[in-house]
């Protein structure tokens, strides 16, 4: 290993992409030095954030800027399409039921909220795997493939057709919907629930217009919290 002091040291190679370098030169003199206290705080007494939000890994989806966070405020989770998949505790590698596990058991969250957002690639190769044969995965593993195929049963409460955009976006938000479904067949996830300790949460961002949608689960639809409406409510779902 290369330590400041090997030799080797200092031979010019970026060891992070430039604009990670640059970045991180301007947090450190701008909000570190201004939030110095909240990191030394944060450091001394740990983290105790009271909401984790899982979302998608798509780069302008960004939970900390949307909702203005501060670090030690939300619990983060993203993964492909913001999925969770339904409890099953086996020898599998279950990287999401093991955020979850942690959130909810160790730090005693006590809000989930499930983001979904207008666009997301990772609905739309599940809608281009359903309706097109010639559909290719990215690699011969296909990880996305296996892994989306968590939407079906969200895609299958509601009407195919109608044009590609508007599909994917109306079976992101079934997908949000499935999530906190399949939340409440992790047990203990139930139990707290139950207990009024813990409440779930389903939420779409539109991007472009900034706007942000919330689900009622009353009624299935989602309901604009602030800007503008987007509410594509779940009035296509099936019945
Ligand atoms: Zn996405």
């Amino acid at each position: 290993m290369t330590t400041p002091n090997s030799p080797g040291c200092g031979h010019g190679q970026l060891l992070l992409p430039e604009r990670l370098v640059e970045g991180y030169k301007s947090f450190l003199g701008g909000h570190f030095t201004r939030e110095q206290d909240r990191f030394r705080h944060l450091a001394a007494a740990g983290q105790n954030p009271r909401i984790m939000l899982i979302g998608c890994c798509d780069s302008r989806v960004s939970p900390e800027v949307i909702f203005d966070a501060e670090p030690g405020e939300l619990f983060i989770l993203r993964n492909i399409a913001n999925l969770v998949p339904p409890y099953a505790p086996n020898e599998d590698l279950h990287g999401t039921s093991a955020a979850l596990e942690y959130a909810v058991m160790g730090l005693q969250v006590e809000h989930i909220v499930v983001m979904g957002h207008a666009g997301c690639g990772g609905v739309r190769a599940f809608a281009q795997g359903e309706f097109s044969a010639g559909y290719k995965p990215l690699s011969p593993s296909d990880f996305i493939g296996n892994w989306i195929s968590l939407i079906a049963p969200a895609a299958a409460r509601i009407e195919a057709g109608g044009p590609i955009d508007d599909y994917v976006d109306r079976v992101a938000m079934a997908s949000i919907v499935q999530g906190l479904a399949n939340m409440r067949s992790f047990p203990w996830i139930r139990a707290r629930e139950r207990e009024g300790k813990l409440a779930l949460h389903g939420a779409y961002f539109g991007i472009a217009s900034g706007a942000l949608v919330a689900l009622d689960e009353a009624s299935g639809c989602f309901e604009p919290i602030a800007g503008e409406a987007l509410c594509a409510a779940s009035a296509a779902q099936k019945q």
